[in-house]
């Protein structure tokens, strides 16, 4: 009996376990047989929310990854150079430094919006300056120590492009300063 009783629960077991690794293999089967929706699955997990100037809102969007050589084909090299390896344009060489116009400026490498005219001042350092991005979640900083004393490195959130620092002797009502380079920018022009 006893060992009539022990079979009992050895069989259990053994089915149990079969029913636990078969349902296992189901589901790996099941995601090997859809690949679009785990390809969906992935993608969905480097989308980011941020605010776009065009739909008044927040949108979502894929990050951005792509290899310097795909980076050389697209941008002039000195935005490749500032962007894509941290440099600096030199002071008041940028075409956006005096532009008054009224408009978005967006990222030079990916598009995503950045900064409105509206939030543009004079800072007199030979560079596009503002005192707050279009939305926080449009760009990311950094700290940074490549003078010696640590600075804000700011890029944008979708494509990590670096766009310059931002500093905290700005004016009203933030306090601060986004010292922008001209060739990580792209202007676009209000049309009303
Ligand atoms: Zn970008």
């Amino acid at each position: 009996m006893i060992i009539l009783k022990n079979m009992t629960i050895l069989i259990t077991l053994l089915t149990s376990l079969f029913l636990t690794t078969g349902c296992t293999q189901k589901k790996t089967v099941d995601a090997r047989a859809t690949p679009d929706l785990r390809e969906t699955t992935e993608l969905s997990a480097q989308k980011i929310k941020v605010f776009s100037a065009e739909k008044n809102g927040y949108i979502l969007v894929e990050k951005v990854h792509k290899t310097d050589e795909e980076w050389k084909k697209q941008l002039e090299p000195l935005s490749f150079e500032v962007t894509r390896k941290a440099g600096t344009e030199r002071a008041g060489t940028g075409k956006y430094e005096n532009n008054h116009e009224k408009g978005i400026y967006s990222c030079i490498c990916c598009g995503n919006d950045l900064f409105t005219s509206e939030t543009k001042f004079e800072s007199g350092t030979g560079w596009p300056s503002f005192w707050q991005p279009i939305a926080k979640e449009n760009v990311t900083t950094n700290s940074d120590h490549e003078l010696g004393y640590e600075r804000t490195e700011v890029l944008c959130a979708r494509c990590g492009a670096h766009l310059g620092h931002v500093f905290d002797d700005g004016p009203k009502p933030t306090g601060l300063r986004y010292c922008m380079n001209s060739v990580a920018l792209n202007f676009q022009k209000n049309n009303n």
